[in-house]
């Protein structure tokens, strides 16, 4: 197969009108000048990536999932991906609290999305409707319909941890065009979101940006609540 991409922490192969997506143990924060490799990440961040796109597609929200070809190999639809990071915030943590007046914890009354441009050289810009069509990325109503399949994913995502007694505090979403629809890509994973237990503690990348505790052991508690709940039944 063909490596038709290296990111921070996934490789990408092409193989026919599929893709094959290796996630790796390299782990970066803040630009990849923090940059480390935690044996098994890779294999948590694909299994909890494969259990949550199973769970949105089981709620009827289209994903590029296709299976997996082993422990770290997603089979995915080859998509066009549109360069927006999506995110989704519940509770203000992260970069919000810097660029905005608001205390971490704080829970919005409803979600609040916001775009960034996907362009680590630019530090992942936010932009509005207006910056995504003049730079020619994306467009006012593929925008509106991506935030409206956000707002659907994090609905999913929320009530599902909820009944695991987990926040899902703020998540990052990438979307593919393909064929005429938009499809959930990328991840969905330890590294994309942020997930706080019953104390408010980090299960999530945030243990590795700010050496918070045991990164594995955050991600294997996510992993151990979406491979014993989602798929096993059906
Ligand atoms: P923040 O804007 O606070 O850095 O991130 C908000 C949420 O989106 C967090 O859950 C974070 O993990 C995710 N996120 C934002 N940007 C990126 C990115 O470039 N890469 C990854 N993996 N996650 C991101």
């Amino acid at each position: 197969m063909k490596e038709i991409y290296k990111g921070k922490a996934k490789t990408v192969y092409e193989d026919g009108n599929e893709v094959v997506i290796e996630f790796r143990d390299d782990i970066t924060a803040f630009d990849a000048v923090k940059h480390n490799q935690i044996k098994g990440k890779g294999f948590y961040n694909a299994q909890t990536s494969a259990k949550l796109f199973e769970l949105l597609e089981k709620n009827n929200i289209k994903t590029h999932y296709i299976g997996m070809d082993d422990d770290i190999r997603m089979r995915a639809k080859h998509v066009e991906i549109v360069p927006l990071e999506v995110i989704v915030r519940n509770i203000a943590a992260g970069s919000i609290t810097k660029s905005y007046p608001i205390k971490e914890g704080k829970e919005f009354e409803k979600p609040v999305i916001l775009f960034d441009l996907k362009n680590d050289a630019y530090h992942d810009p936010l932009l509005n409707e207006d910056v995504a069509e003049a730079l020619g990325v994306s467009n006012r109503e593929e925008m509106n319909d991506i935030r409206n399949i956000a707002l659907r994913v994090n609905e999913v995502l929320k009530s599902f941890f909820a009944e695991h007694k987990i926040k899902v505090v703020d998540f990052k979403l990438e979307f593919g065009r393909y064929k005429n629809e938009l499809l959930v890509a990328d991840e969905i994973s330890c590294d994309t979101c942020r997930f706080w237990n019953e104390k408010n503690e980090s299960l999530d990348k945030d243990l590795y940006r700010f050496d918070k505790g045991d990164v594995l052991a955050g991600y294997k508690r996510i992993y151990d609540i979406v491979t014993s709940s989602i798929g096993t039944q059906s």
